[in-house]
């Protein structure tokens, strides 16, 4: 079956679309991107956090000077879905420089603009995390601030490789003074004494989900070492492709059966599907 994407300013068949092989952004990287999601609900569906999704890509736009527009990109979000009748889906949008030349004056360039949407099955939520300590640093803000930068995920996928051959799902980054970071895709909880902890660290990407747990949990934020993760009773990761994921080995450490972990899954479950009326502000029915 055919899949519509919009693609600058309208919606087409994809086979119909493709980024210039001299686009500057396939070279070097220079483009931003989402990733939001969509979820069934009983009366329709919604898109989860979309307008803070889009804010947190206008300031990676800005960082890159690439023209954007909120309104442009939420309208295209819901387009894209209904034109697709997707309901539980996953949405990348991505606004990348694709005309003007090869040369590093980006000012001259102009961008490519797209938002696709994929039909995305809900996790169960079972599984357990393997994650491993990552031999690899985290880009530092002081070289690539932390946003949903194109080139950036380079970084990621490295170490996302380093543990898969290592026979790991999931790589934890720490910074040179062995302070937690986030994993390559995700940001990082613990849970001590009953206490929800969100690692805080400035190289990490302020990720929504982490947000949206913090509030639910009513969670602390602040710096944690790697010595105090590796004492955890409970360690979870969050992102809106894992949603609320739990570890269940720490290199050598076996967690336990992750308690805390599993009852945020379930109460951002109800959030995301439309079962918290409370919280029926961070949802775009469509
Ligand atoms: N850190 C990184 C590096 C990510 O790519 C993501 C996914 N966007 C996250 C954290 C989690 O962010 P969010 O909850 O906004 O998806």
């Amino acid at each position: 079956m055919s899949l519509s994407i919009w693609y600058n300013g309208e919606i087409r068949d994809i086979a119909s679309t493709g980024i210039h092989p001299l686009a500057q952004g396939l070279h070097y990287g220079t483009g931003v991107f989402e990733g939001i999601r969509a979820y069934a609900n009983p009366d329709g569906a919604a898109v989860f956090r979309l307008r803070d999704h889009l804010d947190r890509m206008q300031l990676g736009c800005e960082a890159l000077g690439i023209r954007f527009s909120i309104a442009e990109f939420e309208a295209a979000t819901l387009a894209v879905l209904r034109a697709n009748k997707h309901r539980d889906a996953y949405i990348r949008p991505l606004s990348i420089y694709a005309r003007g030349g090869l040369g590093l004056d980006v000012e001259v360039l102009g961008e490519d603009a797209l938002v696709a949407s994929m039909p995305w099955k809900p996790h169960l939520g079972s599984e357990r995390v393997r994650l491993t300590h990552s031999p690899f640093r985290r880009n530092t803000r002081l070289a690539i601030p932390p946003l949903k930068l194109c080139g950036a995920y380079v970084n990621s996928i490295l170490a996302k490789r380093e543990a898969t051959s290592r026979g790991f799902g999931e790589a934890l980054f720490t910074d040179v003074d062995g302070q937690v970071v986030e994993c390559t895709g995700e940001n990082v909880f613990m849970v001590k004494d009953g206490r929800v902890i969100a690692v805080e660290h400035p190289d990490a990407l302020p990720g929504i989900t982490r947000a949206t747990v913090i509030e639910l949990a009513g969670a602390e934020s602040r710096p944690v070492s790697l010595q105090e993760l590796q004492d955890a009773d409970e360690i979870f990761l969050t992102g809106t492709s894992a949603e609320i994921a739990q570890v269940g080995w720490l290199d050598a450490r076996e967690l336990g059966a992750n308690p805390v972990s599993l009852e945020l899954r379930r109460l951002y479950q109800r959030v995301v599907t439309g079962q918290d009326a409370t919280r029926s502000g961070w949802l775009t029915p469509y």
